[in-house]
């Protein structure tokens, strides 16, 4: 909304900004303090990342962390990515943030393993700018020189419209970073185009079914039947599956039943600031994901 209402604003003539009534205004406004704020943020070291495990279903082991970036703003306190990225997307921001959170998120696995936590793979959420930009792999492999990250505990959440401009160069890109080891899932998958053929041409590891489907599943039979649909689909084409967004103790006894990989969400943990999550790591029992408590008792 406050995107529209820049628009609206510029279209309205060079150097004139009109206001169609005060809640656009506040909205640009806020946009205006956003955008501000956000080309300091590095500078300032106001960024932080927060990790949610990913727990494989089979097992109970933790086979990966999401980094979530959060930014700690003097004024609002912490804000979450729903406010913030498509303001960075749309001026530009996005890629030295999305550098900061490479070097961040690669630094901070390299530092689990000399923990000696072994085999966690810290999944890292790539804007579709970033990616399309063309150069995402330069800035993986310093990122990876610079921590002294293993490849293959690195893993890149691209999404289905990052992947549906398939240029050459997005091509070359991914074929790169695929040569160094890390690893491709597709994010939020089943809301956009779901084309089946860029899973296979930029030989994608992972699928991640959107929590919208995640949600509803035992209440929608629409919903089970297209979750059912994914992970069959994934397991012809040899793909792993994780749901985001589970909440409930049912909803993953449902996903197990349909042979779904892995599983993320507010059930096990909520997002942990590194402290925390350093803590679950060390605490996490397997067989916690055959009870009811199962993350509760790692906190
Ligand atoms: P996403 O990558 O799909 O991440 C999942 C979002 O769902 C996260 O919200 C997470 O906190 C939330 N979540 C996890 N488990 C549950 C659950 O059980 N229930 C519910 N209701 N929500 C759950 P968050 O952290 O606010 O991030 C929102 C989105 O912002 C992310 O969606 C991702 O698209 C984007 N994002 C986050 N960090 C970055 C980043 O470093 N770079 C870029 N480009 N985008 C990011
Ligand atoms: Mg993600
Ligand atoms: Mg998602
Ligand atoms: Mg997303």
């Amino acid at each position: 909304k406050a995107d529209m209402a820049m628009y609206q604003a510029k279209d309205s003539g060079r150097n004139t900004y009109r206001f169609h009534n005060p809640q656009m205004s506040l909205d640009v406004i806020e946009h205006l303090q956003i955008y501000h704020g956000l080309r300091r943020a590095i500078d300032r070291d106001e960024f932080v990342l927060y990790y949610q495990p990913q727990i494989d279903l089979a097992s109970g082991r933790i086979t990966g962390a999401e980094a979530l970036l959060r930014w700690q703003e003097p004024e609002r306190g912490l804000v979450t990515p729903g406010r913030f990225i498509a303001i960075a997307e749309e001026s530009g921001l996005i890629t030295p943030i999305g550098e900061w959170v490479l070097e961040e998120a690669c630094r901070q696995a390299a530092a689990w393993c000399q923990m000696g936590v072994s085999n966690l793979v810290v999944a890292v959420n790539i804007s579709a700018v970033q990616f399309l930009r063309g150069n995402l792999d330069d800035s993986v492999v310093r990122a990876l020189e610079r921590s002294g990250l293993a490849a293959d505990l690195l893993e890149l959440e691209l999404t289905e419209s990052a992947l549906i401009h398939n240029t050459e160069n997005t091509l070359g890109v991914v074929r790169r970073l695929k040569s160094l080891g890390v690893k491709l899932s597709i994010d939020d998958f089943g809301t956009g185009y779901s084309n089946l053929a860029y899973l296979r041409r930029f030989a994608v590891d992972k699928i991640k079914i959107d929590q919208s489907f995640v949600r509803d599943m035992l209440d929608d039979p629409n919903d089970a039947a297209i979750i059912r649909a994914i992970i069959q689909m994934a397991r012809t084409l040899n793909l792993k599956t994780i749901a985001e967004g589970v909440e409930h103790e049912r909803t993953l006894d449902a996903l197990r039943r349909c042979q779904c990989d892995e599983v993320q969400g507010y059930h096990i943990s909520e997002p942990l600031p590194t402290d925390q999550f350093t803590r679950f790591l060390l605490t996490w029992r397997e067989g916690w994901i055959h009870t009811a408590e199962g993350g509760k008792r790692a906190k």
